[in-house]
């Protein structure tokens, strides 16, 4: 095995805290890292680093442990440009836009579908994610979702079956007969190529109790349960991903007392989405409420044609400063580990001696340049497994 010195960083952010300042973010200056293989090797001040076969020197920028985007929607085809430009002028955002991005999906060709990801995940490369969960949910018949969760589970190990997106069109009126088809024999054909098992229960799309029987459907065939959450309203989706043990509930937007102390006592994520938020104009998930309760939180982007049409995790970084009242180690930390634990994985979203050697170079002497140069592409190099 050939080593790598990646020398001379100015401020290393590991998120161990028992390295460094001893912070939750654990940061060590002047710092130096030892990668082989695709792991971490050695961590700590450069002065005592150890030999090895290659040296890099990163000139004193920064690094930060690569993002973990825990929440993206890759497998689509063509977008939604002017549904933006509507609801820029005032046309309120519902689930049923899918619908539009479903015709295209079905039409298009498995290579086109798989370019476009492709593009999409490079795309999220570049801007420092190193981690991608990616869910199928725009084929809604059982052909497509399984060629949408191959095309996931070639990019990704955290792919996620998403049949339960919308109800399709050709459903309308036979609700519980799609029901019946998400939770048995579409399942059946996407569970060899997904991870996890996801709803987007909301208003438009299921109920709880649809979401309940899905999730459970999954869970029998050994898919992990994740949901999306009162997004557009409070409907008991967070209290059923708790009592199911979700790795994860998604948007949080409309929260009482009881969803939060919930949470908190869970092991359950809170994963918000400002990209989200701030493409659709809605009212931004109070992730200060939720930290401060001690609920767990996570950042991701929702890429996807409707609502969040962006890659970036500084982006999302920037708005949860500016606007969920998030400080810049807060979601730093949510863009990183937390992403990590809300795809219930301790191998990723922190720089520790075994770790994955999966990590961003920020050109900028601290993290917190995320947060307070928004809109510029501070990310200089994106390693992912010691490459
Ligand atoms: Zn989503």
């Amino acid at each position: 095995m050939t080593t790598t010195l990646i020398d001379n960083i100015g401020l290393l952010v590991t998120n161990d805290p028992s390295n460094g300042d001893r912070s939750v973010l654990g940061i060590v200056r002047d710092a130096a890292m030892v990668i082989g293989a695709d792991r971490v090797m050695w961590v700590g001040r450069r002065a005592r680093a150890p030999e090895a076969d290659s040296r890099v020197d990163l000139d004193r920028q920064t690094v930060v442990p690569g993002f973990v985007d825990s929440h993206s929607h890759l497998i689509f085809a063509a977008d939604r440009a002017e549904e933006f430009v509507a609801r820029m002028a005032g046309t309120p955002y519902t689930a049923g836009g899918i619908s539009a991005t479903l015709i295209a999906t079905r039409e298009a060709s498995d290579d086109t579908l798989r370019l476009n990801a492709s593009r999409l995940v490079a795309e999220m490369a570049s801007s420092g994610t190193t981690t991608v969960e990616i869910k199928s949910g725009y084929g809604l018949t059982t052909d497509d979702e399984v060629r949408g969760l191959a095309v996931a589970h070639s990019l990704t190990p955290e792919s996620t079956y998403l049949g339960a997106h919308v109800v399709p069109i050709e459903f309308q009126g036979r609700r519980a007969d799609y029901v019946s088809l998400v939770a048995g024999s579409m399942l059946d054909a996407c569970a060899p190529a997904a991870r996890w098992i996801d709803v987007f229960c909301d208003r438009g799309a299921f109920d709880v109790d649809e979401a309940r029987v899905i999730l459970q459907a999954g869970i029998a065939r050994g898919l992990l349960p994740r949901l999306h959450a009162h997004q557009l309203e409070r409907t008991g989706a967070v209290q059923l991903g708790v009592q199911l043990d979700a790795a994860s509930v998604d948007h949080c937007n409309h929260m009482n007392d009881a969803d939060v102390d919930a949470l908190a006592g869970s092991a359950t994520v809170a994963t918000v989405l400002p990209g989200a938020d701030f493409s659709t104009r809605s009212g931004y998930a109070d992730a200060r409420r939720m930290i401060d309760a001690g609920v767990v939180v996570a950042l991701a982007t929702d890429c996807n044609p409707g609502s969040s049409y962006t890659t970036s995790m500084p982006f999302c970084i920037a708005v949860a400063v500016r606007d969920m009242h998030m400080t810049p180690a807060e979601a730093l930390w949510s863009a990183t580990a937390g992403g990590a634990r809300a795809l219930r994985r301790d191998d990723i979203g922190v720089l520790a001696v075994g770790k994955r050697a999966d990590f961003a170079v920020i050109a900028a002497p601290s993290y917190v340049h995320l947060a307070y140069r928004p809109g510029v592409a501070l990310v200089s190099a994106t390693w992912k497994s010691a490459r």
